[in-house]
């Protein structure tokens, strides 16, 4: 008896050896050691055996039994391995390949510009107004004091699309309407950024779309000093804390007295450049008291409240600011050009 389980043990061990995937390894077990295997059978036979001879017997089956199922523990370790490795191999993801980046965009340079001067303006306390682009004469024109046939109108050649509604040519029409809802009370203080629209022959300089961001402060007791201080602020945020501003004289429809702005030149400080034309100085944008007609006209006592406006273009400050040479690189959407303005 004991030899025919030495002969199984050995024929076990052949068979293991020779398995060749998890599922040959579980048939050889349960051939072996399963309730109706060989070693069962010969277990069953014991009650045959004599008293001295049954412990010895039990003892070597159960030996036999563990040896077997130790060699299958074994082979069963490196058939899983095998078969992980295997998995691996057949996979063709590559876990470690790093990602392809998702591709960022960045702002428009006259977007970048445009929210940084509106950011200067709100901390100062002014809200931003809109208004439409396609805007009738009366608030175009008229409300601003630029009636029917003036000729200051010929400054501003326009897109008509009937006789009384136009492309805007300014963002003023938004100062009419915003001092309008305020229905004669102030205080106003709004700035009003947008596009506007000019017949223009588009060349380094022109365009015949572009943007303009508007200031308004109607209250009691607004003087020119107080259209100098935010000026001057603006100048110094945007162009450098060294800045120092001017005001020259100039004439505008709807401000009265009207003044232009410039900044001491930041590229060669007062010294005489390409960008300040030799003069030492840039010019920024007009500005001025708002009309009393302006006033009146859109409800306001003009001998209670007084107000200032300006206007500047974004276009001329990011061209200022990032030493652009031509107005049409904003609208011709190359993306060569805009890529340079990831950072700013
Ligand atoms: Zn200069």
């Amino acid at each position: 008896m004991k030899e025919r389980l030495e002969a199984l043990k050995l024929e076990a061990i052949g068979k293991i050896s020779e398995s060749h995937d998890l599922k040959d390894l579980q048939a050889v077990k349960v051939s072996y050691l399963g309730k109706k295997g060989p070693i069962t059978e010969v277990l069953k036979g014991m009650g045959k055996l004599s008293a001295e001879e049954r412990p010895v017997i039990g003892a070597y089956a159960n030996e036999v039994r563990d040896s077997i199922q130790l060699e299958i523990d074994k082979k069963q370790a490196i058939l899983e391995e095998a078969a992980i490795s295997e998995k691996l191999a057949k996979e063709t993801l590559d876990v470690t390949l790093p990602g392809r980046p998702v591709k960022h965009g960045n702002a428009h340079p006259l977007t970048s510009v445009v929210t940084e001067i509106e950011d200067l303006f709100l901390s100062m306390g002014f809200t931003i107004a809109e208004g439409p682009e396609v805007e009738t004469d009366y608030y175009n024109f008229e409300a601003l004091n630029l009636p029917k046939n003036h000729p200051a109108r010929d400054m501003q050649d326009s897109f008509f699309i009937t006789e009384d509604i136009l492309l805007r040519t300014q963002t003023s029409p938004v100062q009419a309407r915003t001092m309008e809802k305020h229905e004669g009370t102030g205080p106003v203080k709004i700035i009003s950024p947008g596009k506007v629209y000019r017949r223009d022959n588009d060349d380094a300089t022109h365009s015949h779309q572009f943007m303009q961001i508007e200031g308004l402060v109607v209250d009691r007791n607004v003087r020119l000093s107080d259209l100098k201080g935010v000026l001057e602020t603006f100048a110094k945020k945007m162009f450098g804390e060294d800045r120092k501003i001017r005001l020259r004289p100039s004439f505008f429809p709807f401000t009265e007295p009207s003044v232009e702005m410039d900044i001491s030149c930041f590229k060669c400080s007062g010294k005489g450049c390409s960008i300040c034309k030799q003069t030492g100085w840039i010019e920024i944008l007009g500005a001025g008291m708002v009309h009393p007609n302006v006033l009146e006209m859109a409800g306001f006592d003009s001998k209670e409240y007084t107000g200032f406006a300006f206007g500047m273009g974004p276009e001329r400050i990011a061209m200022l600011k990032y030493g652009i040479d031509d107005i049409r690189h904003f609208y011709a959407n190359d993306i060569r050009f805009l890529k340079q303005f990831k950072n700013v």
